[in-house]
C-alpha cells in the first residue's frame, strides 16, 4: 500500500448533491481520499427533485446498489418518460419517452421514414412506434431482456439522501452535523483553507465541494465565482411543492401539465404523490398558484412549501479548490427532470479529475467546459418547450413565444423544421428521438425528410410499419401493470 497521504475532500451540504458526491467518492476512491461531509439538519434540504432520467440506473450500478433494495428504501417507481399536457395547445397531450421509435438507418432517423410513410397514407401516429411510450401510456412495466426497456425512477428525495448517506458512511465518509458559519480563505493563494462551524469547530481540506444548494455558500459566498442569469430564456422563478395521497395507481411516468403561467408536476411514488406548481411570479400571484395546486392534488400529507429560484449557471463551477455541484452550480428549471442528472455528471467528472496533490488549472478548465456544455444543451431542450408552442392564450405564453432564444436552439429548430434532421453533438444527453418527440409534440412539422426514405416500395413500407406496431403490441400485451410489478419487485407482495 502506498504511503501517500489521502486527499482531504470536504463536502459542504447533505442534499441529493452532497450525498451522491459522498457515496460515489467513498465507494470509488476508498482510502485514497479522506472524506468529510458537513450538513445542517436545522437548515434542511430543498425537499424536491424526485423525477429522474435513465442514466441514474447506471449511477446506481457503478455504486453496486441492488435495484430492489434501492427501490424499497426510496419508495421508488419506474419512469418511462413524461406526459406533457396542454403544451402544444390547451387540451393537447404528448409523451416524451425514454425509448427509441421504430427503426433508424445510420443515414436518417426513423422520423424521416415515418414522414414519408405518412405521405403514402400511413395513419398511425409517430407515438405508436415506441415501446416505452406505448407501455407507459397503458401503465405497464417490466424489465425486459437486454435492457430493451429504457427507464428511470421516481424517488423520494429525502429517502434517497438517507440511503446514500448510509452507503457513504459505511464506506468511510465522516458526517459532521453543524452549521457552517464562516469559510476561511488562505491568505496567500486565495483557496479555501477550512470551514468554520458553530461551536468553534474548524474543518480543513485540500478540495471543497459546495453542495449547499441555491445558497452557494463556498462558490459564491466566499469565492464570488459569479452567476450567469438565464431568466430571459427561463422566466419561471417560483414553485410551490406538496406531497399528497395518490388519486389512482402510480403510473410509470411523470406528468407536466401546462397552465397559463407555467406548469404543474405530478410524480407518482409508491407511498405518495410528489406534486407542485412552477410559475412566473410576474404573471401569476402566489395565492392563485397555491389555489391552483391545492385544487388539483389528492389529500395533502405535508404543509405545502414555497421555493424561489433563478435559471442560470455559475460562471465557474470549479474555481480554485472548490467545485460547486447541484443547485450551487446552476439550475435549469425542472421541466425535463435533469438536475439530479447534472449532479451525477459532475460527480463522475470530478472523480475522473480528482487532483493528485495540487489542483491543476487544466483540470478545472476541463471540468468547467464539460459541465457548461451539458447544462447549455439541457437549457436549450427545456427552452424548446416554451418557444415552440401554438399557445398564445395568456401574457405568459405570448411572452415565451416571442422571446429570443439561444442561437444553438434556433439552429436545431430550423434544421428540423426544414429537413426533419436532428444531430446529437458532444455526447449530448438528449438523443435524436427526444428532440423529435418534443419538437413534433410541441407542434413543429418538418417540411421535408431524407430522400432515402423513399427507397422502399409501398408494400415494403406497409409491412415494415405493420411489423413494428405488431411487435410493440405483442410485447406490451405481456407486460404486467406497473404498480403490481413494483410491489412484487420490492417484495411487498
Ligand atoms: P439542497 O437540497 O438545498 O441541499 C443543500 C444542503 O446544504 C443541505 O443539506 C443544507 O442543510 C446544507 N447547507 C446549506 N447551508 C448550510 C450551512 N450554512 N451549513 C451547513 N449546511 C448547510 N431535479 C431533478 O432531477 N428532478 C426533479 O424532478 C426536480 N424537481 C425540482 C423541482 C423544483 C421546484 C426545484 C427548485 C428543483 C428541482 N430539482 C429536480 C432539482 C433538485 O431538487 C436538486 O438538484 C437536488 O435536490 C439537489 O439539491 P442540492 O443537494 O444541490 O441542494
Amino acid at each position: 500500500m502506498s504511503d501517500k497521504k489521502p486527499v482531504r475532500v470536504v463536502i459542504a451540504g447533505g442534499g441529493t448533491a452532497g450525498w451522491m458526491m459522498a457515496s460515489a467518492i467513498a465507494r470509488t476512491m476508498g482510502h485514497t481520499v479522506d472524506l468529510t461531509l458537513v450538513e445542517s439538519e436545522a437548515i434542511g434540504t430543498i425537499g424536491v427533485g424526485e423525477s429522474t432520467i435513465p442514466p441514474l440506473v447506471n449511477f446506481n450500478r457503478i455504486l453496486g446498489i441492488p435495484e430492489p433494495d434501492f427501490m424499497r428504501a426510496t419508495q421508488a417507481t419506474f419512469k418511462l418518460g413524461i406526459l406533457f399536457d396542454n403544451w402544444k395547445h390547451d387540451g393537447d397531450s404528448y409523451f416524451h419517452s425514454f425509448g427509441l421509435s421504430g427503426k433508424d438507418h445510420w443515414s436518417a432517423g426513423f422520423q424521416h421514414f415515418w414522414l414519408n410513410a405518412r405521405e403514402r397514407g400511413l395513419e398511425q401516429p409517430y407515438e405508436d412506434y415506441c415501446l416505452e411510450l406505448v407501455a407507459g401510456m397503458q401503465g405497464k412495466f417490466a424489465h425486459l431482456p437486454e435492457d430493451r426497456m429504457n427507464y428511470a425512477y421516481h424517488v423520494d428525495a429525502t429517502l434517497y439522501g438517507r440511503y446514500l448517506r448510509k452507503l457513504a458512511e459505511a464506506d468511510g465518509c465522516t458526517r459532521v452535523e453543524g452549521k457552517i458559519s464562516r469559510v476561511e480563505l488562505d491568505g496567500e493563494s486565495g483557496d479555501i483553507a477550512a470551514l468554520h462551524l458553530d461551536g468553534e469547530r474548524r474543518i480543513e481540506g485540500d478540495m471543497f465541494v459546495d453542495c449547499t444548494g441555491f445558497r452557494g455558500l463556498l462558490i459564491d459566498g466566499a469565492l464570488h465565482a459569479g452567476f450567469e442569469d438565464w431568466s430571459h430564456w427561463l422566466p419561471n422563478d417560483s414553485a410551490i411543492a406538496v406531497q399528497s395521497k395518490h388519486l389512482g395507481p402510480p403510473m410509470p411516468y411523470t406528468q407536466a401539465i401546462a397552465h397559463d403561467a407555467g406548469w404543474q408536476w405530478r410524480i407518482p411514488l409508491q407511498h405518495r404523490m410528489g406534486a407542485g406548481i412552477v410559475y412566473t411570479s410576474g404573471y401569476l400571484s402566489r395565492d392563485e398558484a397555491y389555489d391552483r395546486l391545492m385544487g388539483s392534488v389528492g389529500e395533502p400529507l405535508i404543509e405545502p412549501f414555497d421555493i424561489k429560484f433563478k435559471g442560470g449557471v455559475r460562471r465557474k463551477q470549479w474555481f480554485r479548490n472548490c467545485v460547486a455541484v447541484g443547485l450551487a452550480g446552476g439550475f435549469v428549471e425542472p421541466l425535463e427532470a435533469t438536475t439530479v442528472h447534472l449532479i451525477q455528471r459532475a460527480v463522475l467528472r470530478f472523480i475522473r479529475l480528482m487532483p493528485n496533490g495540487r489542483v491543476s488549472e487544466r483540470d478545472a478548465q476541463e471540468f468547467n467546459d464539460q459541465q457548461r456544455t451539458d447544462i447549455e444543451q439541457i437549457r436549450d431542450f427545456v427552452v424548446l418547450h416554451y418557444k415552440a408552442t401554438n399557445r398564445r392564450d395568456s401574457p405568459f405564453w405570448r411572452h415565451v413565444a416571442a422571446m429570443p432564444i439561444p442561437d444553438s436552439l434556433q439552429q436545431k429548430i430550423e434544421l428540423f423544421r426544414e429537413t426533419g434532421r436532428v444531430f446529437r453533438k458532444n455526447e449530448e444527453l438528449f438523443a435524436e428521438n427526444s428532440w423529435v418527440q418534443v419538437m413534433m409534440g410541441q407542434g413543429i412539422e418538418p417540411q421535408s425528410y431524407h430522400p432515402i426514405a423513399a427507397k422502399l416500395r409501398d408494400d415494403e413500407v406497409e409491412r415494415l410499419f405493420q411489423t413494428l406496431r405488431d411487435n410493440i403490441a405483442e410485447t406490451v400485451a405481456t407486460l404486467p401493470e406497473h404498480h403490481a410489478y413494483v410491489a412484487r419487485y420490492c417484495g411487498a407482495e
